[in-house]
């Protein structure tokens, strides 16, 4: 994509600003589209190196940087060069890539580029926030009451930035078109959203007293929130419309994680609940029924004569709701017996005799 637009214009490289006026001009009348005979695209290969070659500045650029601009049309690795051209003044350049080039900036560097026209105050930002609950909310759902600082569009000017009674201008940065074409180096530009009016197009002559021109004010919303029971730790429930509100009024998204605070007692696999239970010996020789803590409160269960330590017991029902439908997991019991540490002197006889009886 190397252009020599001296050679286009044929001129030599120390011809006068007369010179290339001249030339292009005949040039211009010779490949004019509307005429019989007319060459479009060598027009507009034309008019873009006149555009470049009959500014002084530009010129100056593209005498300097010929090389690198040339190399930067080539392939990714010269968008590198581009991209450290960033933050040359605004101003108009001689090309408009708008159409073109913009959009593909836009999608290279993350700029606004092309024919998206937003900032990040006409669109309400979403929020991200984090909420503890109990393991018994998480198990049975509930519902939470917060407040929340954010943005509304502001009650003294109405969301439009301006002191009311003061005028709003045209702003002069962009001219009320809310675009400014930034120059990237070696004369080139590209379409981008006017730093000064945030792409309003105009400006007030004196901002809000209240915002300060932002249209938005920070507010305490009070958030009332559904925790739906058997939801898990880490997961999030997003409330539509609740984000930031921006001065336009259009709304992002609020997005509530939930962290479930862990319980001393119980565990969640699942929709399953872990426990553990510690049984004497001779109820797990014996046999007995015991109280389980649940969720629910205390159950029975019944330990069946010669129960082993590690056995696991299935109390159905008793585990968390299914987040998306109806039922309960399982509490899982997994039992321990325990074995006497310090006997009495009665307990150490009657051992003695089973072990004799055992034998
Ligand atoms: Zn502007
Ligand atoms: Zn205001």
């Amino acid at each position: 994509m190397s252009k020599d637009y001296y050679k286009i214009l044929g001129v030599e490289k120390g011809a006068s600003p007369e010179q290339i006026k001249k030339a292009f001009r005949e040039l211009a009348h010779k490949h004019h589209p509307d005429k019989s005979g007319g060459n479009e695209a060598k027009f507009k290969e034309i008019n873009e190196a006149y555009q470049v070659l009959s500014n002084p500045q530009k010129r100056q650029q593209y005498d300097q940087f010929g090389s690198d601009f040339s190399q930067a049309g080539g392939g990714s690795q010269g968008f590198g060069g581009f991209a450290n051209g960033f933050g040359g003044g605004a101003g108009n350049a001689g090309f408009n890539f708008e159409g073109d080039l913009g959009d593909i900036f836009g999608d290279l560097f993350g700029m606004g580029g092309g024919r998206r026209n937003r900032s990040a105050q006409q669109t309400g930002a979403d929020i991200q926030i984090g909420l503890t609950i109990s393991f018994h909310d998480a198990v049975f759902g509930t519902e939470k009451t917060f407040n929340l600082e954010k943005d509304q569009p502001c009650s003294h000017c109405k969301g439009n930035g301006a002191e009311p009674g003061s005028k709003i201008h045209t702003c002069a940065t962009c001219h009320g078109s809310g675009r400014v074409t930034q120059n990237i180096g070696f004369g080139i530009g590209f379409a981008n959203t006017c730093p000064t009016c945030h792409g309003e197009g105009k400006k007030a002559e004196k901002n809000c007293s209240v915002c300060h021109g932002r249209g938005v004010t920070k507010e305490q919303k009070t958030i009332k929130i559904k925790i739906p029971a058997g939801i898990d730790n880490g997961q999030s429930i997003r409330l539509t419309g609740e984000g930031q509100v921006a001065k336009n009024g259009s709304t992002g998204d609020l997005y509530v994680t939930v962290q479930v605070i862990a319980d001393p007692n119980f565990v969640r696999q699942g929709y399953d609940i872990i426990s553990q239970k510690e049984i004497s010996f001779s109820q797990a020789a014996l046999g007995d029924k015991i109280d389980i803590e649940t969720i629910d409160g205390k159950v029975k269960l019944k330990i069946p004569e010669g129960t082993q330590s590690g056995k696991v017991f299935r109390l159905k029902g008793r585990g968390v709701s299914h987040v998306n439908g109806r039922g309960r997991g399982d509490q899982l019991v997994k039992v321990i017996v325990k074995t006497p540490s310090r006997l009495s002197k009665k307990e150490k006889q009657l051992f003695e005799e089973l072990q004799k009886i055992s034998q």
